[in-house]
């Protein structure tokens, strides 16, 4: 039987994959580009969904990418970047769910000379806003950028280190896994796991398996994406198996993105591992990645997988227990969001 979204939405969830900077609502990107004179492919929130979703759906990861450059390009200033941290644990509160982890690159929005540690703040002062109305918990993660390069995800691994405790709980690198390899952010990477500063990685997202291995054997606490673990390109069958053990031995945590998956096409409907990671008793769940760029949310992306594999209440329950647990947050905030899961009455 079909699960019933407004069913869903009553479920709670957390989120752990999902971009501050792709989840931004249209008709706020508008008002603060009309406000800010800044140029937007449509001034319409209507056809600008659509743009974005468009741009993003052409199963070319680049693409999607440079979609990006227009959701930044209005988070620029303090008042707008707090506006939009606010209004994603609202949206976060509308949907169900209890803690979210809200990922950023800072760099990206010093453009109109902001500092990094001034982003930072603006950020922080919303979502403590949200969270204070809402009683949405949530966490950040500092996301450095393969394509800015070693230098600037390194300054960005300090400044993640300096916020830590103060609303940062992580670190993730994002962009093209393909071309930019992980190992060119070795002296990141020694920074982290000196610090004890958990990362994620988005692997297997463009890249084959033997990348996602690395990441694993760099430290990677949590994976995201991994819609390429069964492929490989470069090495024997054994990469797989190799990382699959290593992905149940330690627990590791995969965040899946189906929709984004499809929608750039680094995966089709037939070919994503989800289902098969998730029968096989890995450490999975659901994520949105880009809200705006996928026209998704949290509910609609558990229903739509729901439906497709004939899912049940109590296989939400449990990737909602497995991303609580898997959560970069500090244990009593895991053990809380943990039971309000487990206490929810159907
Ligand atoms: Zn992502």
């Amino acid at each position: 039987m079909a699960l019933d979204i407004s069913f869903i939405k009553k479920i709670p969830k957390v989120l752990l994959h999902e971009h501050l900077d792709g989840g931004i609502r249209t008709k706020t990107i508008v008002e603060i580009a009309k406000k800010n004179k800044i140029t937007l492919p449509s001034f319409d929130p209507t056809h600008l969904s659509k743009w974005f979703i468009d741009q993003s759906n052409q199963k070319d990861l680049y693409k999607c990418l440079d979609a990006f450059a227009v959701s930044c390009s209005v988070m620029q200033d303090q008042e707008s970047i707090s506006r939009i941290a606010f209004e994603f644990i609202e949206d976060m509160y509308l949907d169900g769910v209890i803690y979210a982890e809200a990922r950023y690159c800072p760099f990206l929005h010093t453009n109109k000379g902001l500092s990094m540690d001034e982003v930072m703040s603006a950020v922080l002062a919303g979502l403590n806003q949200g969270k204070l109305q809402y009683n949405v918990d949530f966490g950040v993660l500092v996301c450095g950028i393969r394509n800015l390069g070693p230098e600037i995800n390194f300054e960005l691994t300090k400044l993640a280190h300096r916020y830590i405790d103060k609303g940062v709980v992580g670190y993730d690198f994002a962009g093209a896994d393909l071309d930019f390899p992980l190992s060119d952010n070795i002296d990141t990477i020694n920074y982290l796991n000196n610090h004890k500063i958990p990362f994620t990685v988005h692997t297997g997202e463009a890249a084959p398996c033997d990348y996602i291995l690395e990441a694993i054997n760099l430290g990677a606490a949590r994976l995201s994406h991994c819609a390429k673990i069964f492929d490989q390109a470069k090495t024997t069958p054994s990469i797989i198996d190799q990382s699959l053990e290593l992905i149940k031995q330690n627990n590791i945590h995969i965040e899946i993105n189906i929709s984004s998956n499809i929608a750039t096409g680094v995966s089709d409907i037939k070919h994503h591992p989800f289902i098969s990671l998730f029968n096989n008793g890995i450490n999975v769940a659901l994520n949105t990645d880009d809200r705006l760029m996928f026209g998704n949310t949290l509910s609609s992306e558990y229903g739509y997988v729901a439906n497709l594999y004939n899912l049940s209440y109590s296989d939400i329950k449990q990737m909602n227990i497995n991303a609580a647990k898997s959560a970069f947050a500090n244990n009593k905030v895991k053990k809380n969001i943990t039971s309000k899961i487990m206490e929810f009455i159907v």
